[in-house]
């Protein structure tokens, strides 16, 4: 048997696409594998930043200095950045250490790409069972989850929005979404296999379209029924203000499965740089949506992304960014500099770089009022319980296990206990917060607490100590 192993760089999507990669190899033949006997290296790229390729490319150096008798094929955004399948794929095969590039969607077609650089492995059984390359039948393919009570669903691919700053829409094209039916039908499977969570994916999920028209909100109300057979948290990653119409906060209210947690990335506070990022929407429109959010879900937490030093940004429009965040009290914001990315608009506006020392500064106020409403926020869950889903379960040299996982809010919190947690929704009392983090306990005169099963799908209740 061939062993193979995957390492997965960037976004949800990536890991998400590796989990697919993983079960065509695996019923081709192929097993996992961590240790020195590796053939096959698959590496999943990511190229939303220059250092994100760099990091890649060093990888790449390291492993086939490593294992220089294992084939190294490469996947992900680095194999489409020009657009053009045949050149990008020429222009990562001219370096050296890389043996073979396919792109995601053509990953039903892996085995019949592979068959030439493993001869002695029999391929004819598999070099077809999965179809030809394209995108439909690469979301047919049912994937390898790792951790199957929280599970990522791909809805749809690409972006039509075309920020200036952004190469997405270079590398993973333009929007497809997936059929409805066929992502309930996988939702259906995975709840079936255990799922308690499960993330939408897609670059604008709610640009998400069936049979013509825009339908994420019915998506969402769709998948929702899944409570029944023990779904507990749908959540959406990411999401595009222009695009948050009224029926998807609607949904959101009434949802069982719903979790009172938005993320919605603005990425400025200045309508003049969001003009100049091509975002198509004013700070007014996004404030009126998160307004409205916070009308319909009560204690709802709110996520965003911003970009600090974008080209041309004066103090004035990064003052207005710094008054935007304190009227907002984000609970979290994926903060980023500036940095141009090669083939975008935004990298050809050389002349109105701002100096990189005067971006760092920037970047340290805003991060700061950040840090003040969002710590803020999260101290007043101080003394409340949180129902929580455990991710991971360490144990220690004590042997107690640390449980780290996600509140429905989607505070991180970190519990200790005497078995390990990972896979369970629990209900713990919060007692401290640091920095993001929150931490508690079990609740000792409840010692009973409910989780759900993977097996059964029905609600069960354990006995935690
Ligand atoms: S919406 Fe803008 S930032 Fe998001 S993926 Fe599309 S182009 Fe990139």
């Amino acid at each position: 048997m061939k062993t193979y192993t995957i390492k997965t760089f960037g976004c949800q999507m990536n890991h998400s696409d590796s989990e697919r990669v993983a079960k065509v190899l695996e019923q081709s033949g192929f097993s996992r594998c961590e240790g020195d006997q590796v053939d096959l290296f698959i590496v999943n790229t990511c190229s939303v930043r220059q250092k994100s390729e760099d990091k890649a490319y060093g990888f790449i150096v390291q492993q086939k200095k490593k294992y220089p008798n294992a084939l190294v094929a490469v996947t992900g955004c680095m194999v489409r950045q020009t657009g053009d399948k045949s050149s990008s794929s020429d222009n990562l095969l001219k370096y050296d250490p890389i043996d073979v590039v396919f792109r995601i969607e053509d990953t039903a077609r892996l085995p019949k790409l592979l068959e030439s650089h493993f001869l002695d492995h029999d391929f004819s059984e598999f070099s077809n069972a999965f179809g030809s390359g394209s995108l439909e039948n690469y979301f047919h393919i049912v994937p390898k989850v790792e951790n199957k009570s929280q599970v990522f669903v791909p809805i749809m691919q690409g972006c039509d929005k075309f920020c200036t700053y952004c190469i997405v829409p270079y590398t993973r094209g333009r929007e497809l979404s997936r059929p409805m039916e066929d992502i309930v039908s996988e939702c259906e499977q995975h709840v079936c296999n255990g799922a308690v969570e499960i993330t939408l994916l897609g670059q604008n999920v709610n640009s998400y379209v069936d049979q013509g028209k825009k339908c994420f909100a019915e998506l969402l109300l769709k998948i929702d029924v899944l409570h029944k057979q023990g779904l507990s948290r749908l959540r959406f990653t990411s999401a595009h203000p222009q695009d948050f119409t009224d029926d998807v906060i609607e949904a959101l209210r009434t949802m069982q499965t719903s979790c009172p947690y938005v993320h919605l990335p603005v990425q400025h506070g200045s309508d003049r740089v969001l003009r100049a990022m091509n975002r198509n929407y004013k700070v007014e429109k996004y404030e009126d949506i998160i307004r409205k959010i916070r009308e319909a879900i009560p204690n709802v937490t709110i996520a965003t992304d911003i970009i600090v030093g974008f080209p041309g940004e004066t103090e004035e429009d990064f003052q207005e960014l710094c008054a935007f965040a304190r009227r907002m009290k984000f609970d979290f914001s994926y903060t980023a500099i500036f940095s141009p990315r090669k083939h975008t608009p935004a990298a050809r506006m050389e002349k109105d770089f701002i100096d990189q020392d005067e971006k760092k500064r920037r970047f340290h106020v805003f991060d700061n009022i950040i840090k003040e409403t969002s710590w803020e926020n999260r101290e007043s869950a101080v003394g409340t319980t949180l129902e929580v889903l455990f991710e991971k379960s360490e144990k220690q040299s004590d042997g107690m296990y640390v449980n780290s996982g996600r509140s429905r809010e989607f505070f991180e919190v970190f519990v200790k206990s005497g078995r390990p947690l990972r896979g369970r929704e629990v209900m713990v009392g919060i007692s401290e917060r640091k920095g993001y983090v929150l931490s508690g306990d079990l609740p000792e005169s409840e010692g009973i607490q409910r989780a759900h099963t993977s097996l059964s799908n029905k609600l069960k209740v354990l006995t935690i100590k």
